[in-house]
């Protein structure tokens, strides 16, 4: 099992008005990737406040970059079997939804789509490789938990009863969402398809509920079924815009905010405590304490989490910033005085066992 957490920052946006651009991304001379994120000390400006990571995407960071760097090299693995999860987590504004669905344009999609885009081009390549003797299908779940329960976005807003959908443990342990549809995606285009669809009753549903789409987190399920006469492989990857990671209390004192606030940031926490705990090596890690992270069996297979921290650079955001950072960059944190070759202490996120070898979806060994 193993994760990354990676941070990245975004541009300034041309209606910005706040131009103060105090995060920045530092580390790794020499061509190699920036590894620190860098901010003052909200208290005293002079000082500097670092955080380590596996990776820091700066804000010239195209979206191909960031999936070349960060998802392509896990798809050899997720066809061998492995789980893939990948995260956004952030403030709201930072960039968490463009870094998973992106724009329309080739250009600016997102991760999602690239992935989806990989996923079906090796699909057909290892169908081509064995002559036909091994099928691959790709199956798409949509679902988004606010408040704690569980809604199906492959499902129109009017199908959602006020209680969401049930957890059932099945006999293996696991953890599934009952009712929750899945739908066969031939290619690109079918599922571009769903997904636009999918994200829409996302928009109506939350317009209804007079919410916001920032405040839910959306889990999108690839299952890959590969199929060789009667052996058959599942692999699931899962793409995650996380809600909000503000403390929304800050702006909004509304009763329906602070029940909102309240879910979220426990489900944040717990997120944090697994993301912490698997990067440790640790053998308990907490995923049966909320609902996502129990949907997502989080470290109990084998598998790949990357955990993208999606910073904004301006200094509107200091105070959030600084708490997503102590959240999940689990580096601690120093005070550097603005001098040269500063000791930076660094706790990158171990990584655990390589994935070489047998390539079979096996419980976690203790
Ligand atoms: P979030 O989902 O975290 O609330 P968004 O993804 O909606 O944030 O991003 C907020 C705004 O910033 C959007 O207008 C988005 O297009 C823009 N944006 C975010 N990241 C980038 C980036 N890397 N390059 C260009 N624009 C970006
Ligand atoms: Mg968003």
């Amino acid at each position: 099992m193993s994760v990354r957490v990676v941070a990245r920052i975004r541009p300034l946006l041309e209606k910005e008005t706040d131009k103060d651009t105090i995060v920045r991304a530092d580390g790794g001379e020499n061509g190699q990737p920036h590894t620190i994120v860098k901010l003052p000390n909200p208290k005293n400006d002079s000082e500097d406040f670092s955080f380590a990571f596996n990776s820091v995407y700066d804000q010239s960071t195209s979206q191909e970059a960031l999936f070349t760097a960060e998802v392509a090299p896990h798809l050899k693995a997720l066809f061998q079997g492995y789980d893939v999860t990948l995260f956004a987590y952030g403030v709201t504004g930072t960039g968490k939804t463009h870094t998973m669905r992106g724009g329309l344009k080739l250009a600016d999609r997102g991760v999602i789509p690239r992935l989806l885009s990989g996923v079906f081009r090796r699909g057909k390549k290892i169908t081509r490789e064995s002559g036909g003797e091994t099928t691959v299908q790709v199956a798409l779940s949509y679902y988004e938990i606010y408040n704690d329960k569980v809604f199906d976005l492959l499902e129109p807003p009017e199908k959602r009863t006020a209680t969401g959908l049930p957890l059932r443990a099945e006999a293996s342990g696991r953890t599934v969402v009952a009712g929750l549809s899945e739908r066969a995606c031939e290619d690109l285009k079918d599922f571009e398809k769903l997904y636009i669809e999918a994200n829409q009753n996302r928009v109506t549903a939350s317009t209804k509920l007079n919410a916001h789409s920032s405040r839910s987190h959306a889990i999108l399920r690839v299952k890959i079924i590969q199929t060789t006469g009667d052996t058959v492989r599942e692999s699931t990857a899962s793409a995650i815009d996380l809600a909000g990671s503000e403390d929304n209390r800050r702006t909004d004192n509304g009763k329906e905010r602070l029940v909102e606030s309240a879910a979220i940031n426990k489900s944040l926490f717990v997120l944090s405590q697994c993301i912490e705990a698997i990067s440790r090596g640790d053998k308990r890690i907490p995923y049966r304490e909320s609902k996502m992270t129990r949907i997502l069996s989080l470290g109990q297979n084998n598998g790949i989490t990357v955990m993208i921290l999606n910073l904004a650079p301006m200094r509107s955001y200091h105070l959030d910033t600084l708490s997503s950072l102590n959240v999940s960059s689990r580096a601690k944190r120093i005070e550097v005085r603005e001098i040269e070759n500063e000791v930076v202490y660094k706790q990158v996120p171990k990584q655990v066992s390589s994935l070489t070898g047998a390539a079979r979806r096996q419980p976690l060994q203790p």
